[in-house]
């Protein structure tokens, strides 16, 4: 690196906004970056994207002979309760402006806010064997403690 020239200037982004949309309405659902967009600090992308396509998936199956639209009501609810905690983290993270010891437990709130929603929902419905050791899904506001925050410090703006 000692000796190489830069060729063009240096790109970068800064300040990437969190949002959700709305992801689900009459005839339609949103699942991954198209509902949830985030800074990539955490690498986050991908397991939401299968996150909420697992999650999509079982309402399209509680509808799929019958009401659709009804059936699918209860998702973009879902959807949030399971995102939300991991991605106010993320974004507390992103800043890169916390003092040493707060990224310190922020960083721990992330992994104890994705222990909780990865594993869970699976074995939540039975449906598969939840992960040695991992706790079920529960959006009790635990995830926050470690900061002092309380729920709610944060709030979702719908773009
Ligand atoms: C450079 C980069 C690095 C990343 N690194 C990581 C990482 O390390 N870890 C991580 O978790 N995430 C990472 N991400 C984020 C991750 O890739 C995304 O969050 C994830 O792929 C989102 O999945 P998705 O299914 O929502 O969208 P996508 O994976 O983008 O899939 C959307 C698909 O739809 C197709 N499509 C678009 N329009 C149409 C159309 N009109 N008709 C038909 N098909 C269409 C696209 O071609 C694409 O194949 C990274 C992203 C980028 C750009």
């Amino acid at each position: 690196m000692a000796a190489a020239a830069r060729s063009g200037r240096v790109v970068g982004v800064r300040d990437l906004p969190t949002y959700f949309r709305q992801s689900a309405g009459a005839g339609w659902a949103l699942v991954g970056d198209a509902v949830h967009h985030k800074d990539p600090l955490a690498a986050r992308g991908i397991a939401d994207a299968l996150l909420g396509a697992e999650l999509l998936a079982d309402y399209v199956l509680r509808g799929w002979d019958n009401d659709l639209d009804e059936a699918l009501r209860g998702y973009p609810a879902e959807l949030m309760r399971a995102l939300q905690p991991a991605a106010f983290l993320n974004d507390q993270l992103a800043g890169l402006d916390l003092p040493a010891e707060q990224a310190r437990g922020t960083w721990q709130a992330l992994q104890m806010a994705e222990r909780q929603i990865y594993p869970a929902r699976p074995s939540a419905r039975g449906r598969s064997r939840s992960l040695p050791g991992c706790a079920p899904y529960r959006h009790d506001g635990s995830w926050a403690v470690p900061l002092g925050l309380r729920r709610g410090d944060w709030s979702v703006t719908a773009v």
